[in-house]
C-alpha cells in the first residue's frame, strides 16, 4: 500500500505539491469514486485509479539518465557527501533505485540509475561486455605507441585490461572504450602509459549517449527507444 500522492508522482504527474492540486481539483478516482485526500492509501496492484476517463498502470520499473557532476559519489547513501541519489527530483525519486556500476567522484557523465536489480546485473556483468566510452583530460598528448598498448592489453597490477580503442582528440584529450568496469580502470590503464587523467568524462554506455542537452546535475527518464536499446 502506498498513499495516493506518491503513486501519482510516481508516474510523473507532477511533483507531490501538483499531485495534490490535482487530488483537490477533483479528477482523480479510486475504484470509480473521486479521492481528494492525499493520505488516501492505495494498492498498486490491485486498485484502479484513474485520472479522468484515464486508466493509470503503475509502472513497476523506472530507468533514469543522469549527467553526474563531479564532487558528488555514486552512492545511495553517505554521511557526508552528496550522492546521485540526492540530485533525484522528488517526482522521480524512489527508495530502491540505485545507480548501475560506479563513476569516481571526480567523474563527470553518463550515469544510469533504475529499480530494476535484474537489468542491473546483467549489464555490471563481464560476459555481457557493455562498451563504455570515455573521454580523458590528460596532462601531455597521447602517442601512437600509446594507442598500440591501449589496442593489445595493458598489465595492472591486479589484472589485464582488456584491448581498448584509444582514440587521440584534439588539446590533450582521449577518447577510450572498455568494457569492464575495474576500480580507476581508465586512470590507471593512462598511468600505465605514464599519463595522468586530469578530468574524465563519460559520453557512452551501452548504447546510451550523452546528449549536450542533459545539463551536468540534470537526470531523465530513458525515452523508450533507448531502454528497448538497453534490454
Ligand atoms: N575509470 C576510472 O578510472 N574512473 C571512473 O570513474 C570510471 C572509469
Amino acid at each position: 500500500m502506498m498513499r495516493i500522492d506518491k503513486f501519482l508522482a510516481h508516474l510523473q504527474l507532477g511533483s507531490r505539491a501538483e499531485v495534490k492540486k490535482l487530488l483537490r481539483g477533483g479528477s482523480v478516482t479510486l475504484n470509480g469514486t473521486t479521492v481528494t485526500d492525499p493520505k488516501t492509501k492505495v494498492d498498486p496492484d490491485q486498485d484502479q485509479v484513474a485520472l479522468g476517463a484515464e486508466p493509470l498502470v503503475y509502472t513497476q520499473y523506472v530507468y533514469y539518465v543522469m549527467n553526474k557532476p563531479a564532487d558528488v559519489i555514486t552512492a545511495t547513501k553517505d554521511a557526508k557527501a552528496t550522492t546521485v541519489m540526492d540530485l533525484l527530483p522528488d517526482e522521480l525519486y524512489r527508495p530502491d533505485i540505485a545507480p548501475v556500476g560506479r563513476l569516481d567522484k571526480d567523474t563527470t557523465g553518463l550515469l544510469l540509475l533504475t529499480n530494476d536489480g535484474e537489468l542491473s546485473h546483467r549489464l555490471l556483468s563481464p560476459k555481457w561486455h557493455v562498451n563504455k566510452v570515455y573521454v580523458a583530460g590528460l596532462d601531455a598528448p597521447v602517442t601512437p605507441a600509446d594507442v598500440r598498448q591501449f589496442a593489445t592489453g595493458i598489465h595492472l597490477k591486479d589484472f589485464t585490461a582488456a584491448p581498448a580503442a584509444l582514440v587521440p582528440l584534439p588539446g590533450q584529450h582521449a577518447q577510450v572504450t572498455v568494457h569492464e568496469g575495474k576500480f580507476h580502470q581508465v586512470k590507471r590503464m593512462f598511468g600505465a602509459v605514464g599519463k595522468e587523467v586530469q578530468s574524465l568524462e563519460r559520453t557512452q554506455f551501452g548504447p546510451l549517449v550523452l546528449a549536450d542537452d542533459l545539463l551536468p546535475g540534470a537526470v531523465r527518464p530513458l525515452h523508450p527507444d533507448e531502454l528497448t536499446a538497453m534490454m
